[in-house]
């Protein structure tokens, strides 16, 4: 006979004491930590559990006994439902604060290492409209919010917008993000209605059907505007009206692409965009450089604090003109390029072509002549061969993916003995693990957490890790 399962439990009157690092809340109970979404810390409330895990538990608030007075009005219409920005119901300051306790925790409790005064986190002038790209999904299943069931049986399903968390096949219908400028949220609603108006169908993931499927929006520090369109369907007739309407309704528009994507996921980074007007890419600018970006190059997506981030890890290096410097993790060589004019010579290593292509080019665009990109993973390419033919490291910078850096890379740099190492990471609990693996050698001497994402959990942190002895 099957067993029957225990009904996960409801704790009742909780108080939420912290904000977790993946944009829940936490409570714990019994000894264990809850982790519970849209709440925020001082708050009382029941708390219903809906995930049993080894080390932790999810939940849900069902009831408040009391709201906290770190509570603020979400400005966004979609806040609670859209995974965007979590933390809008904390003001800027206190969301900053949380930040820093974030960092403070994972080098205390994690790292178990000496650890400096860390820095005061630096602030993003702008707390809204900071993001130079979205991507939005065209779907014909979008979520009902309350006052559209009213009183309307028949309802128009098509949507455009964001994913709902954890529902692969359900969208938010946008009606405002502020995360991106304008001409953002105008292209966006300009583009859903011509498509409505113009019967086109939006894309049903789960029958894998449909003519229009991604929109994709960057924005540069230059007023330059790339837009893509993904459709699912050969319709080019259909395809190049709805494109002439934007050229024609948005002056902004300095490049326009198209992509045909019948594959089974979103991704088109496998895909050849199409130009169908204009420049093939937008500028960026930072300290008079220029960057190329393209329909499919990686660029931070916070150009104002990338350019501030930028600025710590090239302080943090304390370069003097004649330092071998390696870029590790290099992406479209924006630091390597970055710091370059201050370096006798940069080496940038990477495993994606498409991005050392990019950052060859922007070597060029800006007459730096003392850069050497490689493409290959970090954790084979980095070994004392590698070392001896382009010079021994003074100075590394490193700028891991959120897992953090392989043993073996933490290894080869040790080895390689630099006089100081410039860690920046967007997860300080792998920056932790990677540094305590390095002390023995290096000691923390600076560390400075940089906010690039406002309303959101994220944090980014830049450690000088200088030689002992
Ligand atoms: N420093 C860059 C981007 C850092 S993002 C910037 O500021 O723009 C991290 C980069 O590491 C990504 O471009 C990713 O493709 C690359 N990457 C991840 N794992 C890698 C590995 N094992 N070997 C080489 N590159 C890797």
């Amino acid at each position: 006979m099957a067993r029957k399962k225990k009904p996960l439990p409801l704790f009742e009157k909780v108080e939420i004491t912290d904000a977790g690092s993946e944009g829940k809340a936490i409570a714990r109970v019994e000894n264990m930590v809850v982790f519970v979404p849209f709440v925020v810390p001082g708050d009382v409330v029941d708390i219903k559990v809906v995930r049993k895990k080894k080390n932790y538990l999810e939940g849900k608030a069902t009831a408040f006994h009391s709201y906290s007075p770190l509570r603020i009005e979400p400005r966004c219409e979609h806040f609670g439902l859209c995974g965007g920005c979590k933390w809008q119901n904390m003001s800027y300051d206190d969301q900053l604060k949380f930040k820093q306790k974030q960092v403070s925790d994972n080098f205390t409790r994690i790292g178990k290492f000496e650890i400096p005064q860390i820095n005061p986190i630096m602030r993003s002038d702008k707390q809204y409209f900071y993001r130079n790209k979205l991507e939005y999904t065209f779907s014909n299943r979008k979520w009902l919010v309350a006052e559209e069931f009213d009183g309307k049986p028949e309802q128009d399903m098509n949507g455009l917008g964001f994913h709902l968390p954890g529902m692969f096949d359900r969208i938010i219908d946008v009606s405002n993000c502020y995360l991106q400028p304008e001409p953002s949220n105008s292209i966006r609603l300009a583009t859903r209605n011509y498509c409505l108006k113009h019967g086109f169908s939006f894309y049903d993931v789960k029958s894998q059907s449909g003519f229009m499927r991604n929109l994709i929006i960057r924005t540069a520090s230059t007023g330059q505007v790339m837009v893509i369109v993904v459709v699912a369907q050969d319709r080019f007739g259909d395809l190049k009206n709805l494109m002439d309407h934007l050229i024609d309704q948005f002056t902004e528009i300095t490049s326009l692409f198209y992509v045909l994507n019948t594959k089974r996921n979103d991704i088109i980074n496998d895909l050849e965009p199409e130009l169908y007007y204009g420049k093939p890419f937008i500028l960026e600018e930072m300290e008079g450089l220029k960057f190329k970006v393209g329909p499919l190059s990686f660029y931070q997506t916070n150009s104002e604090q990338a350019h501030r981030l930028y600025a710590v890890a090239r302080d943090f290096a304390e370069l003097q003109g004649e330092e071998v410097v390696y870029d590790l993790y290099c992406g479209t060589g924006t630091i390597t390029n970055f710091v370059a004019p201050k370096a006798k010579k940069v080496i940038g290593i990477e495993y994606i072509p498409s991005a050392i292509d990019d950052a060859r080019e922007n070597s060029k665009l800006n007459n730096i002549t003392n850069t050497t990109f490689y493409v290959g993973d970090i954790a084979k390419t980095l070994n004392p061969d590698f070392f001896a033919e382009n010079g021994k490291p003074d100075v590394i910078i490193t700028d891991p993916p959120r897992a953090g850096m392989h043993p073996k890379v933490v290894e080869q740099i040790v080895a390689a003995q630099p006089s100081r190492i410039v860690y920046v990471s967007c997860n300080p609990a792998t920056q932790a693990r990677d540094i305590a693996m390095m002390q023995e050698q290096y000691e923390a001497s600076r560390i400075q957490p940089v906010d690039m994402f406002p309303q959101t959990h994220h944090v980014e942190n830049v450690v000088l890790l200088t030689k002992k002895g």
